[in-house]
């Protein structure tokens, strides 16, 4: 497996990306010009594309040490990469809501070092549009004019200037990724996941292209019962009362499903951070470093706890998601369009729902819905935005 076998469904992303990596791995053997490498990328693409993936895939590539290899998927270079232990690769993942200037500073002096590895030194802001101003133009400095063997990986959902500003937008080439499709997803929980066909094929057709939730769903009945738990709100708020005990499940669900998430990326970033700090050594100058190590451990901690709150909020978006996706459903089952529904499996609610209600009243909830998302991410404490939302979805 090389590591584009990550990326689903992104046929061209591919092809851009591997075609660069030649460029680049060129401009290190001094056989190539640096006109097919680029120092600023920029990847896009809606929740769930795998933005991400994609930009650690690319620095993978870029510090790919297989003769013509360029992301051969088996040399060390490729694997500490994806692992996210390569020296030269730098993932800045955003400290609580918004990346801050202090992390940007220290980051591009860092980045302007010579590669350890002589290969590139690749920097991966996984949530470009939650840069600071500030941030964001510590960033552009270092975009302009990039030291030679830099190269800088933003990931954000579009390149629209509410994500990343017009000045950095124009240093960055941009890789779209698509949405990837329900087959495309299918096929790579059965691959790589080994997951059965039956359920692949199912949890791809309700996680509206996110490859994550998709896998999820199909290996944790947990996540499934919480799924269901959401989609049977509109059903079932009869009475006032019933707002506040949905708000509830909600809520829960959602952290409950991000605590799942952090929990097991956090214990790997640990025992890896450990492992890199030479955790188990004896004599006085292991002592040492693990009073060292201590300190960087806890450091971890603090950065783990302040991403936990993100993950949670990102949780409760996929939710919301969900919700909004039932009630386009009943719009869909109410104008007897035979589109395909988001959740197939919830049909009989939706076909009740598009009975009972008028279609205005479905769609003032379906804005309801989208309402609370937009709070959410202008920061209203999200139990007041989702009780809000409730009490509208229970007045119709
Ligand atoms: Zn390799």
């Amino acid at each position: 497996m090389t590591v584009w076998s990550q990326l689903v469904g992104q046929t061209e992303a591919i092809s851009v990306l591997s075609t660069a990596a030649t460029a680049a791995a060129e401009l290190v053997d001094g056989t190539g010009t640096a006109a097919g490498m680029t120092h600023a990328w920029l990847f896009t693409g809606p929740p769930g594309s795998g933005r991400s993936v994609a930009a650690r895939a690319f620095a993978a590539a870029l510090e790919c040490t297989t003769p013509g290899g360029i992301g051969c998927g088996e040399c060390q270079g490729c694997h500490t990469a994806m692992s996210g232990t390569h020296a030269d690769v730098r993932m800045v993942v955003p400290e609580g809501l918004s990346i801050s200037v202090a992390e940007m500073r220290a980051l591009v002096q860092t980045s302007a070092r010579r590669p350890t590895g002589g290969r590139w030194q690749v920097v991966v802001i996984t949530d470009a549009d939650r840069l600071t101003e500030g941030a964001a133009n510590a960033l552009l400095k270092a975009v302009e004019e990039p030291p030679p063997r830099t190269v800088f990986l933003l990931c954000a959902p579009s390149d629209h200037p509410d994500d990343v500003s017009v000045t950095i937008r124009s240093r960055c080439r941009v890789v779209a990724l698509r949405t990837p499709s329900a087959a495309a997803i299918a096929e790579v929980l059965q691959l790589r996941d080994r997951i059965d066909g039956e359920t692949a094929t199912w949890a791809a057709s309700v996680s509206s292209g996110h490859v994550g939730r998709a896998r999820r769903l199909a290996t944790d009945p947990a996540a499934r019962e919480r799924r269901d738990k959401v989609l049977r709100i509109p059903i079932n708020l009869r009475r006032l009362s019933d707002v506040f005990d949905a708000a509830d499940d909600l809520v829960s669900a959602a952290e409950a499903d991000a605590g799942q998430v952090s929990g097991t990326r956090d214990e790997v970033e640990k025992d890896a951070l450990k492992t890199a700090l030479g955790a188990g050594g004896t004599g006085k100058g292991a002592a040492a470093a693990t009073r060292g190590s201590a300190g960087a451990i806890k450091e971890l901690e603090r950065r783990q706890k302040s991403r936990a709150t993100r993950t949670q909020r990102d949780a409760l978006d996929l939710a919301l998601v969900d919700l909004a996706g039932f009630y386009r459903d009943v719009l869909v089952t109410s104008s007897g369009s035979t589109a395909a529904l988001n959740h197939p499996d919830h049909a009989t609610s939706s076909r009740q729902a598009a009975e009972k209600w008028t279609q205005e009243s479905t769609l003032r909830r379906l804005e309801a819905v989208l309402a609370c998302r937009e709070a959410i991410e202008i920061n209203v404490k999200p139990r007041i935005a989702v009780e809000s939302m409730i009490t509208q979805l229970y007045m119709g």
